[in-house]
């Protein structure tokens, strides 16, 4: 049941090797990387708790001994304080630029720890073993790495590809089920931005592989991926059709600044009632069908995610207060609003063409509801 999908990029490509018992096997499967049997791991508390134990294990079966560094779970790591702890740890293990380090946890970790070795000694390469859905479908693959500053998320970082990404689908039995659906928002994302089928194959297997069918969760995530490689090796540094990935994320990153970044929304939530708002927004715009919004918010509601603003606990900022964060996203170029809208499901675009008026009038809508 083990896929592999290659990131050919030119001098930089590697594989995203996904399925069960990946962790086992590390060892063997980082082993013809390594210039010498010895790695620096960096994970964070609960899956160093949870899963350690296994990575260590598959590294020792093929010789490989670690060293593991563990931080605080959640976002507020993906920060100077923990770059300047890890990049001070790596120095302290003596990590030399033919060594491998490891990022084992969520998109925190990769993006935190990728941007660690981007940085020591100019670039140390480095393996994402991602464990999170949210991870094994999108952070861990693209090589977007970076940390949070208090003017907005990810505005510092740097583009470091990893050379490997082991993708284990047994660990995903170990997230809570709302880390699980927050995850699954982005899998939705890349059916409705470039892939009908996938999204029709979603709306049937969606509930299995939420109840843990493990070749359903494979093939979810080998067809994920799969979308991202190609995008990526397309435009590797956005400027262009990587935008597409951000379907969702301009209404989403509003959303999360808004509820401060906290447990109150999390980032696959605000992405998830984000590509609703973006097919609401095309239909008004006459884009799309009416029945395109209809249609994603019905799957979404029936995985249990939440799809509108009153799925938000507490309450949100009024329509134009949302607008004005928009505002604020990394996306803004010179000042105009870009958005991913839609023509129909699976076939997203880029525009900064959208006037201000619809957009508050969604917010205002989706407020009120
Ligand atoms: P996360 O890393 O905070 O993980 C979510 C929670 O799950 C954490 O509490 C973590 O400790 C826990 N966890 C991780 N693996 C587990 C497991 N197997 N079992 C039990 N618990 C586990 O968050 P995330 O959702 O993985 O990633 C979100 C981050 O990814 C954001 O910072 C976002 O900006 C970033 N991101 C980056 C890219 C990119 O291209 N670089 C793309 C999308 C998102």
């Amino acid at each position: 049941m083990r896929e592999t999908v290659h990131v050919p990029l030119p001098g930089r490509a590697y594989d995203v090797r996904i399925g069960p018992g990946l962790i086992d096997r590390a060892g063997a499967e980082i082993t013809p990387l390594l210039a010498r049997p010895k790695v620096a791991v960096i994970t964070d508390d609960t899956v160093g708790t949870l899963h350690l134990g296994a990575l260590e294990a598959g590294l020792k079966q093929a010789g490989v001994s670690m060293t593991a560094l563990s931080l605080p779970p959640g976002e507020a790591t993906k920060s100077w304080p923990h770059l300047m702890r890890c990049v001070d740890w790596l120095l302290d293990q003596k990590v030399e630029r033919g060594d491998l380090v490891l990022a084992f946890g969520g998109g925190v970790i990769g993006d935190l720890v990728g941007f660690a070795s981007a940085i020591l000694r100019r670039g140390v390469r480095f393996v994402q073993v991602p464990t999170t859905l949210l991870a094994q479908v999108d952070s861990s693959v693209g090589g977007k790495t970076g940390i949070n500053a208090s003017q907005g998320k990810n505005l510092i970082g740097a583009f470091h590809q990893p050379v490997l990404v082991l993708a284990d689908s047994d660990v995903l039995g170990t997230l809570t089920p709302r880390d699980f659906l927050a995850g699954y928002g982005e899998v939705v994302k890349y059916g409705l931005l470039g892939d009908a089928d996938f999204f029709e194959w979603l709306e049937i297997n969606g509930p299995a592989l939420e109840q843990g069918d493990e070749v359903a969760r494979v093939e979810a995530i080998r067809r994920s991926v799969q979308m991202k490689a190609d995008i990526v090796v397309r435009d590797e540094t956005e400027q262009g059709d990587r935008a597409l990935l951000n379907l969702g994320h301009t209404f989403g990153h509003a959303l999360e600044a808004a509820t401060g970044y906290s447990d109150r929304l999390l980032h696959g939530e605000g992405v998830a009632i984000g590509c609703a708002l973006a097919f609401e927004l095309s239909a008004r715009l006459g884009l799309c069908s009416q029945e395109d919004p209809s249609r994603v918010r019905t799957h979404l509601k029936a995985m249990g995610m939440k799809t509108d603003l009153h799925d938000i606990s507490g309450s949100l900022p009024d329509a134009s207060a949302l607008l004005d964060l928009m505002g604020q996203d990394k996306k803004v170029v010179q000042g105009k609003l870009r958005f991913i809208l839609a023509r129909g499901i699976g076939e997203a675009f880029l525009t900064s063409e959208v006037p201000r008026d619809a957009v508050l009038g969604v917010l205002q809508d989706a407020l009120r509801e």
